[in-house]
């Protein structure tokens, strides 16, 4: 466990938490309990990993509404210098780490609808070196 003395400071951290809840509004509510959970993550991953993965969840655009925790940790970039690897027999992504939300096609006023893609969250995905 980490002690109080090496949590990371709340700056970025709150930082990052006013983009997200710019981004996907709550009901008044359930800011404390998201800043509370999400707070755990952070104190968890650290602050550049957690940086990351809001920058990243922010660009997809399959997320409608304030992500869930479990979603957001989807996310989370794996720890620098660690090894690691997507699982090549994934159903999700077959091992490119991005899942198609939207494929690519044309519309009928002819323009081209894009492709859209998003981190792939299969839970047996993603394998770190421990
Ligand atoms: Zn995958």
């Amino acid at each position: 466990m980490a002690t109080r003395e090496s949590r990371p400071s709340t700056a970025l951290y709150e930082k990052c938490m006013k983009k997200m809840l710019d981004n996907w509004p709550v009901e008044a509510g359930r800011t404390e309990g998201i800043l509370e959970t999400f707070r755990e993550v952070y104190d968890e991953v650290g602050e550049d990993r957690f940086r990351r993965g809001v920058q990243d969840i922010m660009q997809s655009s399959e997320i409608k509404f304030f992500p869930p925790v479990a979603v957001f940790r989807g996310y989370i970039p794996a720890p620098i210098g660690r090894t690691w690897w997507r699982n090549p027999e994934c159903p999700d992504c077959f091992g490119t780490g991005w899942q198609e939300v939207t494929p690519q096609f044309r519309k009928p006023d002819g323009t081209w609808q894009d492709r859209e893609v998003t981190r792939c969250r299969n839970a047996n995905c993603l394998k770190v070196e421990a």
